[in-house]
């Protein structure tokens, strides 16, 4: 679902956007003879955008990058999707007004309180939450997304999209997302629930697939995270577990866009 999204600025969305709009609106009230009153109603809940990684369509640049051909729906996209649409469904169920987006991250640029990617590494690989790092460079790749990650483009690297910046802002907000998001699921990441290679907790900056994610510069979010929910093969049984997955994303965000409301 992609639920219509007015032309205002997100960050309306917190308490001192509120003061604003609602001085705003009541100078429009006033002015139009209305109830300053009106301005309650110019309040906006946060916006999340969740990314179903991998899935078409995908990010010029990234497009051969298909994810993880593993995993217990077949392979990583049918489990990105899964998780994304069950995430969206709960964060929609608290009031949260939630943007679904594929692996080109669209619109371009969003303002929005939060950006999660979803993900699940191939075999062996990593279990954990990414978060956006100040000044990390995107990564170029051959052609649509083969080869070494570079920081500087190859001879044949298809154009990208322009990039948006990440500031020590964004960063400090995304590390408290990513932490958030980390203790919680670190909880239900347990052998009973099927979870085997072990959770890997607030990735380090050196994995630059996770700290340097492309899609943490298609957005203007004010926190920018990626979750590799787990690994393939080790993890499947936990992987299947959907909606257990979705209610610890979901309730993780929660908390996290109510503590900010509190800063
Ligand atoms: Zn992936």
């Amino acid at each position: 679902m992609r639920p219509t999204i007015p032309q205002v600025s997100w960050s309306s969305a917190l308490p001192s956007g509120l003061v604003a709009i609602a001085a705003a609106a009541s100078v429009i009230a006033t002015a139009g003879g209305g109830e300053p009153g009106a301005a309650a109603a110019a309040a906006k809940p946060p916006l999340v955008v969740v990314q179903a990684g991998h899935v078409a369509p995908r990010e010029p640049g990234y497009r051969w990058q298909t994810g993880s051909g593993s995993g217990p729906f077949g392979n990583e996209r049918a489990f990105n999707i899964r998780v994304s649409r069950a995430l969206a469904k709960r964060l929609r169920k608290h009031g949260i007004r939630v943007r679904v987006t594929p692996g080109k991250i669209s619109p371009w640029a969003v303002k929005a309180d939060v950006f999660v990617a979803v993900h699940h590494d191939s075999p062996g690989g990593v279990a954990g939450v990414g978060h956006a790092h100040a000044g990390a460079r995107e990564f170029f790749y051959h052609g649509d997304g083969a080869g070494e990650p570079s920081p500087t483009p190859y001879a044949d690297t298809v154009r990208h999209r322009r990039a948006t910046s990440v500031n020590t802002i964004i960063e400090r907000r995304s590390r408290r997302l990513a932490t958030r998001i980390s203790v919680r699921m670190a909880t239900l990441f347990t052998v009973g629930n099927g979870a085997r290679s072990g959770w890997g907790s607030v990735l380090p900056k050196r994995l630059v697939r996770t700290s340097n994610y492309y899609g943490f510069r298609r957005t203007r979010a004010k926190a920018r995270v990626i979750v590799e929910v787990g690994a393939a093969g080790a993890d499947d049984r936990y992987l299947r577990k959907v909606d257990l997955i979705a209610a610890g994303l979901s309730r993780s965000i929660r908390d996290y866009l109510t503590a900010e409301r509190g800063r």
